[in-house]
């Protein structure tokens, strides 16, 4: 094919074999170990602050690790993960619900589409159940129920209650645990913290990750730091398509530039669109709101049974309303994952039932369990995310139902790393959101913060020890010609952003963008549209370089200049995105491909062809190295959650 050139294939040599359930611990016996002593002559940079990257900087700095902690943020408790609402998912099994670390396993492959790794798969819920007793050890405040156990509710892909939850705050109060343990390394010397200062490249010397170029946010200084090991902790790039829950700083920026210098890219093609969303508004619009995926468990999805009904939703009498989800999956129900939740919404309003503005929307609604549980009931529950609503839409939806429709909120795809959560250039790990690992093709509601807390407090720091036992490595400073190409090709896109003066804000073309990333490697792809974004988008990027518009200096505070850079390195990922989705003919997960659906519209997949990770290397055009998956436990089968 023209658009991308085959490589090798590549394998993941870390990957322990034998018994299942042994594998990491026959791992971390046999990974390499560093004394303490020579720990301390180790230094490691960590860029991210969110669960991965601040749960990995405390832990490392815990061990006795030199650490330099990065984030663009004022204060590392502000990184995204802060946003995250609904829950963690661990298999405690203190609901005596048949739950056990085989089953949250068995749910997380299925859920991903088969295609994840089985090991890296068991050993996150093997983990989930030490990170619940972690974050409870420093303070966590998870809801507890009358008898005093940790409460737990359900989430979709489950039919076990294993989500773990503090309100519908869940994300801030596990980073305030991790941030107070990052505090404490902060206050010990051990980990240093810079805040608002943005990663723009990675320093690559001898084939070694050594460290990273970044930009002062405040003052617009440009300087370098080095270690021993660079760490990206960086989250997603969900923001390729502008519009999404994200907050509006995640960008690509630090794991994009890592892949230009090396590391590949894994499944950038599998997106998370979220079914339970507020819909968009307008095209004023610069950011979309999530409504938990915890909500599905009291809350009902319906449309009116027939198109074009525009009576006010508490007109519609029952026998009137059609609970698509009940009706098509009834053993899942409202609690089918995303990806089938969010299509079959879809589905809908293509059939002219969908509510609200546009008929872009279904309901989801609490009456019944307003009814069966009571107001007050419900309000501890969900109070905040109720109140969110109403402010954001005007709506009580303690008297109306939500109107709710999918959007953009998970990255799948990220950095190729192996089972020590390394990518392929040495010395460069990645963790949480920012690396590929863990869900394959679809994210499980609440496994994101699961795998980020694994990643940072458990898995990254028995690996790198391995790596760095080879350590430390040979000093290097800015007079290493592969440092000062690396600074100097990071002022000079700084200066050619600056310099091309043109007529349009970087806005305008980040919308644009995003407009052709929903439109054609959305919800539903198919090779003519991705063709098109393939035409669309160079073309696009070509006008920006030539007419974008970046307002004042590097000399100081810019958002304008941060945000050009960002979405210059969109306008690249977003390419790849497509060449990915283009490739991938069948469906899986997130990636639905109009051409390949089952007579009743499901998802499906190509075993025989497609059970691998693509991982892309960075040229023109792009290298695809296929990992082959296998299955020794979880036999592929065509999901079904009916
Ligand atoms: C609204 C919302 C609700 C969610 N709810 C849940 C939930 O209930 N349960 C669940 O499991 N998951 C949930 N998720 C997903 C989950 O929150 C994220 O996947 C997870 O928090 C990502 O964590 P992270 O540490 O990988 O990255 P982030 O929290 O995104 O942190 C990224 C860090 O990297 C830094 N950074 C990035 N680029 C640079 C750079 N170039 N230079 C310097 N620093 C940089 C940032 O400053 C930040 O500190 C939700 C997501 C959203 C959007």
């Amino acid at each position: 094919m023209d658009f991308y050139v085959e490589g090798t294939p590549i394998r993941d040599e870390k990957a322990p074999d034998g018994p299942i359930e042994t594998r990491w611990d026959r791992r971390r016996f046999g990974a390499k170990l560093v004394n303490p002593a020579n720990k301390r002559k180790l230094t490691v940079i960590v860029v991210g602050t969110g669960l991965a990257g601040g749960s990995a900087a405390a832990t490392l700095g815990e061990l006795g690790y030199n650490v330099k902690s990065f984030c663009y943020q004022d204060s590392p408790r502000r990184a995204h993960s802060i946003a995250a609402q609904g829950g963690i998912n661990a298999a405690k099994n203190y609901r005596n619900d048949g739950d056990s670390v085989y089953r949250l396993f068995y749910d997380t492959v299925k859920g991903g589409d088969f295609r994840a790794r089985e090991s890296n798969v068991y050993r996150l819920a093997q983990i989930s159940v030490e990170i619940i007793d972690q974050c409870v050890a420093q303070g966590v405040p998870f809801a507890r129920e009358y008898g005093g156990l940790l409460d737990t509710r359900s989430f979709g892909g489950a039919q076990v209650s294993r989500t773990f939850y503090a309100r519908g705050q869940t994300g801030q109060q596990l980073l305030l645990g991790a941030y107070q343990a990052l505090a404490r390394q902060i206050a010990a010397g051990r980990v240093e913290m810079h805040p608002r200062t943005e990663m723009l490249d990675l320093i690559v010397v001898d084939g070694r990750a050594r460290g990273i170029v970044v930009r002062d946010m405040v003052t617009g200084e440009v300087s370098t730091h080095f270690a021993d090991a660079v760490v990206l902790a960086t989250g997603g790039y969900g923001n390729a398509f502008y519009l999404s829950t994200n907050a509006k700083g995640c960008n690509t920026t630090a794991i994009w530039r890592a892949h230009r210098r090396g590391a590949l890219m894994a499944n950038p093609c599998y997106t998370q669109i979220h079914p339970t969303c507020i819909p968009v508004s307008g095209e004023h619009q610069s950011k979309l709101t999530l409504m938990s995926e915890s909500l599905r468990n009291d809350g009902r999805v319906w449309v009116p049974k027939v198109g074009g009904d525009a009576r006010a939703a508490n007109d519609v009498p029952e026998s009137e309303r059609d609970y698509y989800l009940e009706r098509i999956y009834p053993s899942f129900g409202n609690l089918v994952p995303r990806d089938i939740a969010s299509r079959a919404a879809k589905h809908v309003c293509d059939e002219g039932r969908g509510v609200g503005p546009g008929g872009l929307g279904v309901y989801l609604d609490f009456a019944d369990a307003i009814r069966r549980l009571g107001r007050a009931a419900v309000e501890a529950k969900y109070g905040n995310l109720f109140e969110m609503y109403q402010r954001i839409t005007g709506e009580d939806p303690y008297e109306v139902p939500m109107r709710i429709y999918p959007a953009v909120h998970y990255t799948m795809g990220g950095l190729w790393v192996d089972y020590d959560l390394r990518s392929t250039v040495p010395g460069l790990f990645v963790i949480g959101e920012a690396n590929f690992s863990d869900h394959g093709a679809n994210r499980l509601g609440a496994s994101a913060l699961m795998q980020g807390l694994a990643d940072g407090y458990f898995v990254l720091p028995n690996t790198i020890g391995d790596y760095l036992a080879d350590g430390p490595f040979e000093t290097v400073d800015t007079a290493h010609p592969e440092v000062a190409a690396a600074v100097s090709e990071v002022v000079d896109r700084i200066t050619a952003l600056l310099l091309v003066n043109g007529d349009r804000t970087v806005d305008s073309f980040h919308r644009e963008l995003g407009h052709i990333m929903w439109e054609h490697c959305g919800m539903e792809r198919t090779e003519e549209g991705l063709r098109k974004a393939l035409e669309l988008i160079p073309a696009l990027r070509e006008e920006f370089w030539r007419r974008v518009k970046v307002p004042g200096s590097g000399e100081g505070l810019n958002q304008s200049l941060e945000k050009a850079g960002r979405v210059a390195d969109f306008f690249e990922l977003a390419e790849l995105m497509c060449v990915d989705a283009l490739h991938r003919t069948e469906s899986c997960g997130g990636h639905f491909r109009a051409e390949s659906q089952t007579p009743d519209g499901e998802a499906m997949r190509d075993d025989a062809d497609f059970s691998y990770v693509a991982a892309w290397e960075y040229a023109t055009p792009p290298v695809l190295h296929r990992e082959q998956l296998t299955f020794d436990h979880v036999e592929p089968t065509q999901r079904s959650y009916k």
